[in-house]
This record gives C-alpha cells, sequence and structure tokens, in this order.
C-alpha cells in the first residue's frame, strides 16, 4: 500500500479507452455492480469540464468514470475511493476526483482536498491512470486489480461506452393518466416515480411518498436536464426554491407551462403541478 507520486497531463486526444483503463472498468463492474456501479465512461475527446484549453485525461482514453447509480450507496463508495489512493503507487493511480473532493499525485502528500470544478462528481468516481497503468494489458490489469483490492471473479472485460446521458423517458411507462387538477398527490408522485424508474434516477418503491429519494431523483434528473446546475444547486432531497424554479424552467420549455401567464417563482403551486401533470401524462406509454 502506497501512495502516487507524479502527474502527466493530457497534450491530444488519441483513438480510443487505453486497455489499462478497460481492465479497471472490468474489474469495477463486476466487482460493484450489485451496489449500483456502472460504467459511466473511460473515452472522450474533449476538454476538461470548464475549460476550453485543457485536454481531459478521457481524450487520451486513460481516464476512468466509475459511475454509481444510487446515491445512498455514496459511503459505499467514499470507502472505494479512499481504497483506491491507499494503493494508487501499486495500480498507477494519478488522481482521484469523487464528491467534491480530489487527490492527486501532483501534490500527493496533502491527501483529500476540496474539489471545486464545475462537476461535483457525486455520480461518478473520476480516475485517472499513469501512462505505464494505462499502457498495461487488459487481462493484468484486472489480475493487478484483484490482487490489490480484492475482487469478485467472474469479471467481464468490457470495451468502452460513450457516457452515458440520462434521456427523458425514452422506456415504456405504464402509469394511469393523471387528472390535470393541480393536486399533487399519490397518484402523480407514484407517476413520477415510474417516469424516473424509466430513467435510472429511482430505484425504490413505486409508493407515492414524496420523500427524501424521490426528491433526489427530481434533482438529479433536472441537473441531468441542464436545469439544476451543480456549481449552483446541490442534490440534498430538499426540495425548496431551488428544485421548483428549476421544474418550472423545465415545464415553461416544454410549453406545458404558459411562463407568458404565470411566474417562475420557484412555487410549486397549482399550475406549477398542473404543468407538471399534463407533461407526465405526454411521457405516459412513451
Ligand atoms: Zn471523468
Amino acid at each position: 500500500m502506497a501512495v502516487y507520486n507524479g502527474y502527466k497531463g493530457a497534450n491530444t486526444c488519441t483513438k480510443g479507452p487505453a486497455d489499462g483503463a478497460k481492465g479497471a472498468m472490468s474489474w469495477f463492474l463486476a466487482k460493484y455492480k450489485e451496489l449500483g456501479g456502472r460504467n459511466s465512461g473511460i473515452y472522450n475527446c474533449r476538454n476538461v469540464r470548464g475549460s476550453s484549453r485543457t485536454t481531459s485525461l478521457h481524450g487520451e482514453g486513460r481516464a476512468v468514470d466509475f459511475g454509481l447509480k444510487w446515491y445512498d450507496k455514496i459511503s459505499v463508495f467514499e470507502e472505494f475511493a479512499e481504497q483506491l489512493r491507499l494503493n494508487s503507487a501499486e495500480l498507477g493511480i494519478q488522481c482521484i476526483i469523487f464528491n467534491r473532493k480530489i487527490f492527486s499525485g501532483g501534490y500527493a502528500n496533502k491527501g483529500w482536498h476540496r474539489y471545486g470544478g464545475v462537476n461535483p462528481h457525486t455520480d461518478h468516481l473520476h480516475v485517472e491512470l499513469s501512462w505505464g497503468a494505462a499502457n498495461r494489458d487488459l487481462e493484468d490489469t484486472i489480475a493487478l486489480w484483484e490482487r490489490e483490492l480484492g475482487g469478485a471473479g467472474n469479471v467481464k472485460p468490457v470495451g468502452s461506452k460513450p457516457n452515458p446521458k440520462p434521456s427523458v423517458a425514452k422506456q415504456p411507462t405504464d402509469y394511469k393518466d393523471l387528472a390535470v387538477d393541480g393536486i399533487f398527490g399519490k397518484q402523480s408522485v407514484k407517476a413520477f416515480q415510474i417516469l424516473m424508474r424509466a430513467v435510472g434516477h429511482y430505484n425504490r418503491a413505486v409508493d407515492g411518498d414524496f420523500g427524501y429519494y424521490t426528491v433526489i431523483a427530481l434533482q438529479k434528473w433536472l441537473r441531468g436536464l441542464g436545469y439544476y446546475p451543480s456549481n449552483k444547486y446541490v442534490i440534498d432531497g430538499k426540495a425548496g426554491a431551488a428544485t421548483y424554479k428549476a421544474l418550472q424552467q423545465f415545464l415553461a420549455q416544454k410549453k406545458t407551462l404558459d411562463a407568458k401567464k404565470w411566474l417562475i417563482d420557484g412555487k410549486f403551486g397549482k399550475e406549477t403541478i398542473k404543468a407538471f401533470q399534463r407533461y407526465m401524462n405526454q411521457q405516459n406509454g412513451k
């Protein structure tokens, strides 16, 4: 167990994911799938978010995004992130970003410190490999990660998928059409939960309870749609003016809320709820 020292930034885009990165992802999916681990992408030729100049390590195919599906498992992944840091020398990890914290081999002795980038990294661990680790064989990498961190066996080697973006309800949904009555009751909440299940933001019971996990889903969904930016708002499971304002903006854009007639004021009133119900009816069965 040792901490990696050193950092090498990216220069230009290569052609695809490095084998070492694919190996790391294969290992991750086998070990963390049951806890909601997923492949949030390896290769992506783009700049660092929030910068117009710096090439992201994803462009060299040596950054992996270990995704987590369920926000409530965040403590499991906190522990995982720390294991990665403590074994970063053996694994050849030069940088980790997770949950508003960063570890970088560029200043390894500082440990974790605050990460203020545009994306808070609450739904994935961004893990950067050194060139040495990236160039390792896929199979060797899986064996190495199993040796250092243990494994679940049954590793299926992966290729690279592009970063999946949550899409608005493309899968079939099957709730009853809602009465557009401006009352956000159990039926409306259930319909929303079904919709959020279909887009992967909600994995709990469809119980019509507008509680913590349902609000988390609402906030994540709005974030994915670009209405609840991470540099301004947190995903905290508390529905307040910021969440409702984002929802109103989305519904106005979808034209189920008439923004000429009604204020975008962050209040979850009758007209907003009616607009939300109209939207959910439009999505029904799609
Ligand atoms: Zn990343």
